[in-house]
């Protein structure tokens, strides 16, 4: 091979962009990304990816990348050397801790960063400081599905693979924009519609492309899928068409729940939803005509005060008609980011250590506690929304935050920029000078998926190496690193060698990584939570009964009590998603000129009877207000909403970013925040 050709090098890596985890060679030369090549053995995608796997890396060359830390003066920042940054830090978390105790500090993870990364946050955290307070964005997203299941069949995680949800006869999605979101995905439902006639059933506000490809497109209104879906179980019961068999062997509970359901009427789910009672009779009979059904969720039914009670509903449904324990089966919260699930595996939760341990469980803890050699709090920490509420209190004083633009992707940013104005100590850990990072007062210089190695969890909870395939621009340090520099400097020497050293640990200690080795995770081999020691994954989630004392799954009770309207004045409902160009609040896909070129703004899109209604035309100027906060933005007119449904994508972190809307209203259960929950009223600026 010629010089030239020996300067290009395939390295395998996974995507950062959703949860699918689509795995591909990357080809490198120097520091240029020359293209993106899935395999035929890679596990989820194939010879798939979509646009921003293919196209999307070009940010890591970004000029605006971070290279040296920086610590604020005054109103500036000056950069320092590694030393000086860290020095600082560890006696800035040091004297907070001895002033105000271990509790005043709170730490964030990142669901972009590896679970080798969510493992060692939430080590510093609970070993070093000494506190629960750690917690990551699931809590924004997620949270709730993970409750609802847990509280049903037991695991958080989805049922089966991607292969399964390929293999359903009946996929229905809720609150999922799964073509934009999880393209790679729903590639896969769009294959076997064509292949097999799966049949497809997409609820929500929107009419995406799902819902235009959907063999039934329902829009209920917002908030109100628990409604139907109880309404739907109610029927199939009442119709003697629930699964016995199944509920006999495998189902405790059923009398109770069976009551429960009794307000769920067809009449007032149609009354509530909108959906009619024929349609309602029908979705039942398709359900129970099948023997395969997948239900598929994301943001549109987590994202409400009722998400983690609708993900229930979800749960009970497929338990009463038997879909759980059988490949093509099962309940699939769609993870959004690249890592989602693996942040929250490996215990950057506040009442969880990896693997889902509860904090609260002695013996666990005694575990942790020979393990580290220090007393772990019994008492769960406080999770993402509490640490702002405590921020406000006065109660906690320090946040580092790793990976996360909080300031922009939390619910209403104003009150959470408020919040960190009033830090004694603030320290960002980020690729970019975010929104957050304008607030800290040491800002760390962090690497992105290419510059190192680690492990992701896809969706289908598939652990995937990333091999490191360029080295850190400038000064920048893996994340994990950095953690373990600071952990020294404050008296804990961990001597990692590598990544692998800490999943070795990870795995010495939660039973549910027990065989996970980077040594079974060479190239494109997997594992699939959990994994016995003897390195057996589970693909199948649930084979013979799910993980209680009883091997039963619980039907779960639910009432349908807290509802959101919008009014006379706060006459508009605002819904907020992902758009194909971009991932989430854009920070990195705005770095990419091949993708920030197709889809340089957000936009509001409004129906056009709304347009007629207030006299506005495609591009014009708006304001919307809510209780909380207001945006401005072009229109963009479109049928795929309709009445007085409004859509704003998220991927915007400047005027039109829809987090200046959103409110403090969570989920009762897990304190997500409600973002799909807005009212705003409309003030034209410009009719173009
Ligand atoms: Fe990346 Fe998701 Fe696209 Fe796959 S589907 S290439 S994981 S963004």
């Amino acid at each position: 091979a010629s010089m030239r050709e020996e300067r290009i090098e395939k390295t395998k890596t996974v995507c950062t962009y959703c949860g699918v985890g689509c795995t591909f060679d990357v080809w490198t030369k120097d520091r240029k990304v020359l293209k993106v090549e899935p395999q035929q053995d890679s596990p989820a995608n194939g010879i798939s990816t979509c646009i921003k796997g293919k196209f999307g890396w070009d940010y890591v060359n970004s000029e605006e990348r971070l290279t040296k830390p920086l610590i604020r003066q005054d109103d500036s920042f000056v950069e320092v050397e590694w030393d000086e940054a860290l020095d600082y830090v560890a006696s800035r978390f040091t004297e907070i801790k001895k002033d105000k105790g271990a509790d005043a500090l709170g730490f964030i993870s990142s669901s972009k960063a590896t679970n080798e990364e969510s493992y060692v946050m939430q080590k510093l955290a609970r070993q070093v400081i000494g506190t629960n307070n750690v917690d990551n964005c699931s809590r924004y997203c997620q949270s709730p599905a993970t409750k609802g299941l847990f509280r049903t069949v037991g695991h958080g995680g989805d049922s089966g693979s991607i292969d399964d949800i390929a293999e359903a006869e009946m996929v229905i999605t809720i609150g999922s924009n799964t073509a934009e979101s999880h393209p790679v995905l729903a590639s896969r439902i769009k294959r076997s519609q064509k292949l097999f006639g799966q049949k497809l059933y997409v609820f929500d506000l929107r009419k995406h492309e799902m819902g235009q490809r959907a063999d039934k497109f329902y829009q209920p209104k917002s908030g109100t899928d628990l409604v139907w879906l109880s309404a739907v179980t109610k029927y199939i019961i009442d119709q003697g068409w629930e699964n016995r068999a199944f509920i006999e062997k495998w189902v405790n509970d059923f009398d109770v729940y069976r009551e429960s359901l009794n307000k769920f009427t067809l009449e007032y789910a149609e009354e509530l939803t909108g959906i009619p009672q024929d349609e309602l009779k029908s979705i039942a009979k398709q359900i129970v005509s099948v023997d395969k059904v997948a239900i598929c969720w994301a943001m549109g039914v987590t994202q409400h005060q009722l998400g983690s009670d609708t993900s229930t509903a979800i749960s009970n449904l497929l338990l009463v008609t038997g879909n759980y324990m059988r490949n093509g089966t099962g309940a699939y919260p769609l993870r959004g980011h690249n890592n989602v699930q693996g942040c929250s595996d490996f215990g950057s939760m506040p009442n969880f250590f990896p693997g889902y341990d509860k904090v609260a469980d002695d013996a666990v803890r005694k575990r942790y506690e020979n393990a580290w050699g220090v007393e772990i709090p019994a008492e769960p920490g406080k999770d993402n929304h509490e640490m702002i509420e405590a921020i406000h209190a006065g109660e906690l004083h320090s946040l580092y935050v790793l990976g996360e633009d909080t300031g922009v992707v939390d619910a209403n940013i104003n009150y959470v920029r408020a919040a960190f104005e009033q830090l004694d100590f603030f320290v960002v850990q980020d690729l970019f000078l975010t929104k957050t990072a304008q607030y800290a007062d040491v800002i760390l210089p962090a690497v992105p998926s290419l510059e190192k190695e680690g492990t992701f969890t896809n969706t289908e909870r598939r652990i995937q190496r990333l091999y490191k395939a360029l080295d850190p621009v400038g000064d920048s340090r893996p994340d994990w690193e950095i953690i373990m520099e600071l952990a020294g400097r404050l008296d804990y020497e961990w001597g990692y060698d590598s990544p692998s050293d800490i999943m070795d640990e990870a795995a010495s200690l939660a039973p549910l990584f027990a065989g996970v080795s980077y040594g079974r995770l060479t190239d494109y081999n997997s594992l699939q939570w959990p994994v016995a020691a003897d390195g057996t994954d589970t693909p199948l989630l649930y084979v013979e009964g799910f993980p209680f004392d009883d091997k039963k799954a619980r039907l779960y009770p639910l009432e349908f009590d807290l509802r959101y309207e919008t009014d006379d004045e706060y006459d508009l409902h605002v819904n907020n998603g992902r758009v194909l160009e971009h991932f989430h609040e854009g920070n990195m896909t705005y770095k990419s000129k091949a993708i920030s070129s197709k889809m340089p703004n957000a936009f509001i899109e409004i129906s056009p009877e709304l347009a007629e209604e207030r006299g506005v035309r495609e591009g014009a100027e708006i304001k919307l207000i809510s209780h909380a906060g207001e945006v401005t933005g072009l229109v963009h007119v479109t049928d795929r909403v309709s009445g007085k449904e409004v859509y704003l994508p998220l991927n915007d972190n400047g005027k039109t970013a829809v987090n200046f809307l959103t409110d403090n209203n969570v989920d009762k259960d897990t304190n997500t925040p409600a973002y799909k929950e807005i009212a705003v009223r409309m003030e034209v600026l410009k009719t173009k």
